[in-house]
């Protein structure tokens, strides 16, 4: 039996920025466990993403979030990285003759003249010079848009944690949660773990997780979103095309390591599992990204799946549980999870010892009441 004073559920980004900004606020992580079934950290969602930064994806708390985070991920503190984690990719969204009357909607909507610019079709083919330029009628340019170097993030943080001391339990699939006397017992496979806080940030197993520890569920929904990446064509350097989406997040494509990352921008829902690729997610992948662009899509060269995980109302689920005590919710963070960790981590820090939310998050337009579990109850 180990005994902590907090243990989290998940190695995934969510997990492992909490468990390092609890780390940092205490001086101290050796009173913090991370548990994770995998032998290693960020196996599941996070190791699957498009990595991108940008500040117009996602509804106003996400949008929001991702703002007050910039800052952490572009300048770091040395100790997490000896460089920034954002680089310069830029974003293109555009859309066709029969959706660009949409567009004055999507400015209006996002109201961020300070990083977006409307621009015509001769200017999306000039970003964007692989599509099609029969599809495109017009579109909107976020030039501010980043990549974000996701493993540097994860070692980032998990370095810094376990320079605090923080353990990492990897092979550690948690199967059952008790609690007596205000303390979770946790059996994890190889032994049973205590703590008198939980912080649940299993992914799309949060609802599990929750029920083990005996709350009523969120309503999480894991939806299947598919990747692949092909060689771009002989001759072309896409290292600085945009990533490049439509209107109706039917498709995007972005360069990725000297290859071409593309997704039909699923969302599927599934079970909480280890999600793989179906056939015919990735066949719609190739005929609309070669429907919009001029991309020839031969062979694959790799293909995967990941689950990107929502409550109703598409905001992320950050607070403690309404019922069990000492249970703190960490999940729902969507399709933003990776540009989210920084700042949903530092509310759960702030939340867990019982302060305000820093002024900087919130002079972004955060409301607290649109992050906690209270505002999925009674649905
Ligand atoms: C195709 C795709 C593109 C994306 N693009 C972006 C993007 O551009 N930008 C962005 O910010 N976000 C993006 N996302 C979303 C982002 O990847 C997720 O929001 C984020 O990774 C979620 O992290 P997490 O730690 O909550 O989940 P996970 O990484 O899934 O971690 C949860 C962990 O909990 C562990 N766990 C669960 N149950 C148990 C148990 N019983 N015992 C022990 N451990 C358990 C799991 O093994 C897992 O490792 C994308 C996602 C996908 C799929």
């Amino acid at each position: 039996m180990s005994s902590f004073d907090i243990a989290i559920i998940g190695g995934g980004i969510a997990g492992l920025s909490a468990a390092c900004f609890l780390a940092e606020d205490r001086g101290d992580g050796s009173r913090i466990a991370v548990i994770e079934r995998e032998s290693q950290p960020g196996y599941h969602t996070t190791g699957r993403s498009a990595a991108m930064y940008t500040e117009v994806y996602g509804n106003a708390t996400i949008r929001a979030m991702v703002k007050a985070g910039r800052p952490f991920l572009k300048t770091p503190h040395a100790r997490y990285c000896d460089r920034s984690f954002l680089s310069p990719r830029g974003a293109l969204m555009i859309a066709r003759d029969d959706q660009v009357h949409r567009v004055g909607e999507f400015l209006r909507e996002m109201n961020r003249p300070d990083v977006l610019e409307q621009v015509d079709r001769d200017r999306c083919l000039q970003i964007s010079p692989a599509l099609d330029p029969d599809y495109v009628a017009g579109g909107v340019h976020e030039p501010d848009a980043m990549d974000i170097d996701v493993h540097a993030l994860l070692q980032g943080y998990v370095r810094v944690f376990r320079g605090l001391g923080g353990q990492i339990i990897a092979d550690a699939e948690v199967r059952s949660i008790t609690r007596r006397n205000g303390v979770f017992a946790i059996d994890a496979g190889a032994g049973q773990i205590e703590a008198p806080l939980l912080i649940n940030a299993a992914g799309a197993w949060g609802d599990v997780i929750a029920g083990m520890a005996g709350a009523a569920p969120v309503g999480l929904v894991p939806k299947r979103r598919t990747a692949i990446t092909f060689d771009a064509p002989a001759g072309t350097n896409p290292g600085n095309w945009p990533l490049t989406f439509d209107l109706d997040e039917q498709w995007y494509f972005k360069p990725d390591a000297g290859r071409i990352l593309a997704s039909p921008a699923d969302q599927t829902p599934s079970e909480p599992c280890d999600a793989q690729p179906e056939e015919l997610d990735i066949a719609i992948c190739i005929d609309r990204i070669e429907t919009a662009s001029t991309l020839e899509v031969r062979r694959p060269a790799s293909k995967w799946a990941g689950l990107r995980c929502f409550v109703d109302d598409h905001s992320p689920v950050n607070g403690f549980d309404d019922r069990i005590e000492g249970l703190y919710w960490l999940v729902g963070q969507g399709g933003y999870g990776i540009k989210t960790s920084p700042v949903m981590a530092r509310i759960a820090v702030s939340q867990i010892a019982g302060r305000p939310i820093d002024d900087d998050i919130l002079a972004h337009g955060l409301r607290p009441a649109n992050l906690g579990v209270e505002r999925l109850r009674g649905q």
